[in-house]
C-alpha cells in the first residue's frame, strides 16, 4: 500500500544573522493510513520544522524549501501551493501546544508572538467565534455548526460544553484548554492529524488524560497522525513507529518497541539512557549541544558527541540510511554490515 503521507530528502535552510543555517538536511519519512508516527528528538532538533513544512505553515522567509518532494495521497505539494492549501483545509488537522502556557524559553518573544499572530489571533474573542472561522469556510449552516461544536467538545469529556462556548480561554485549565484544541483540530474532520508537543507543557496526570482521548479520537475516526515530541515515553503511549531525529536528520527509525528497548544508533541510546524511570525525559542526558547549523560538523552530524566515533571515518563519510534485515532503519556507518560485530560489540559496551 502506498503512504498516506510521504517526506522525500527534504532540505530546508534558514537565512540568519549569522549566514546559512541548514536546519532540514534531507528528511525522509512516510506515515502510512491509520498510522500514528513520533518525531522525537532533542528542542531545536529541526522537528518543528519538518511539522511546519508538512502543515505548510513555514514560514518563508526566513525559512527556504531547498529541496524535497511532499506527497500527500500521491499528490506532490512542495512545488503546489494550491494543491497544498486544498490538502491542508480538506484533509489536515492541526494540534498546537496551548499558547496561554507555552512561552518556553526555546523561542524568542518575536517567533512567540508572530506563532500567536499565525495560528491563534482570535484569543481575545469567544471559543466559539473560532469555531466560526474555521468551520464557516465549510458552508456549514448555524445550527449544525454548533452541534457539531457540542459533540466535539462533548467527546473530549468537556464538562458543560454549552456553557464553556461562552468562555474566554484564559477562565479555563490547561488541560481544559488542549481540549479545545483538539476539537477545534477536528472541526474540519481531518483525515490527517498534525501535533506538535501539544502537552508538554501539561502536568503529566493531565497529559495522560490528554494522550487518552487523543488516542480514541484517533481510533474512533481512523486517523493517521505525525506527532512532534521530545518525550519518548510519551512517543510510546501515543504512536506506532519512531523516527528519532538529530540535527535536522533522521537518526533511526523503528517501532516504539524496537527503538525503546533496544536502540541501535549511539544517539537514541544516549536518549532512552537518559529516561529517568518514571519521570521527565532529561533533555541535557546527552553530553554537548545540537550544533551550529551555520557551520555543522563534517561527515556524520553526531560524530562531536558520539561516544562510538571513529575519527578518520564518522567526520568525514556522512552515513546513509542502512536498512537492516529485520526492517529497521539506522543512519550510523556502524551498521554498513548490518547487525555486523563491530555494531554488535558497540550495542553490548553501552
Ligand atoms: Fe557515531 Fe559514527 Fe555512527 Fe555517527 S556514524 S553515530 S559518529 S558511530
Ligand atoms: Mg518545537
Amino acid at each position: 500500500t502506498d503512504p498516506i503521507l510521504e517526506l522525500r530528502d527534504l532540505e530546508v535552510h534558514f537565512n540568519t544573522f549569522d549566514g546559512r543555517a541548514e536546519v532540514i538536511n534531507g528528511v525522509d519519512l512516510t506515515v502510512e493510513e491509520g498510522e500514528t508516527v513520533a518525531i522525537v528528538g532533542e528542542s531545536g532538533c529541526g522537528k518543528s520544522v519538518t511539522a511546519e513544512t508538512v502543515m505548510g505553515m513555514l514560514p518563508q522567509p526566513p525559512g527556504e524549501i531547498v529541496n524535497g518532494e511532499l506527497y500527500y495521497r500521491d499528490e506532490e505539494l512542495l512545488g503546489d501551493e494550491t494543491a497544498h492549501e486544498r490538502v491542508k483545509t480538506e484533509s489536515l488537522g492541526m494540534i498546537f501546544q496551548d499558547p496561554m502556557t507555552s512561552l518556553s524559553p526555546v523561542f524568542t518573544v518575536g517567533e512567540m508572538m508572530r506563532d500567536v499572530m499565525t495560528y491563534q489571533n482570535k484569543t481575545n474573542v469567544g471559543w466559539l467565534e473560532i469555531f466560526r472561522n474555521i468551520v464557516g469556510r465549510r458552508d456549514v449552516s448555524e445550527a449544525d455548526m454548533h452541534d457539531r461544536c457540542i459533540e466535539l467538545l462533548d467527546r473530549l469529556q468537556i464538562p458543560d460544553p454549552e456553557g464553556i462556548l461562552d468562555r474566554y480561554p484564559i477562565e479555563l485549565s490547561g488541560g481544559m484548554r488542549q481540549r479545545v484544541l483538539i476539537a477545534m483540530a477536528m472541526l474540519g474532520e481531518p483525515e490527517f492529524l498534525i501535533a506538535d508537543e501539544p502537552t508538554t507543557a501539561l502536568d503529566v496526570t493531565v497529559q495522560d488524560q490528554i494522550l487518552d482521548l487523543l488516542s480514541e479520537q484517533v481510533k474512533r475516526e481512523d486517523l493517521s497522525m505525525l506527532y512532534i515530541t521530545h518525550n519518548l515515553g510519551v512517543a510510546r503511549r501515543i504512536a506506532d513507529r519512531i523516527y528519532v531525529m538529530y540535527a535536522g536528520e533522521i537518526a533511526e527509525v523503528g517501532s516504539c518497541e524496537d527503538i525503546l528497548d533496544e536502540p541501535l544508533h549511539p544517539y537514541s541510546r544516549g536518549l532512552v539512557d537518559s529516561v529517568p524511570k518514571l519521570t521527565e525525559f532529561d533533555r541535557e542526558g546527552i553530553e554537548g549541544l545540537i550544533p551550529n547549523y551555520t557551520e555543522p560538523p563534517s561527515g556524520c552530524r553526531f560524530h562531536p558527541r558520539c561516544p562510538a566515533a571513529v575519527a578518520g571515518e564518522c567526520d568525514v563519510t556522512r552515513p546513509p540510511r542502512f536498512e537492516l534485515a529485520d526492517g529497521r532503519e539506522v543512519a550510523c556507518l556502524l551498521y554498513e554490515d548490518g547487525l555486523s560485530p563491530a555494531a554488535a560489540n558497540e550495542i553490548a559496551a553501552t
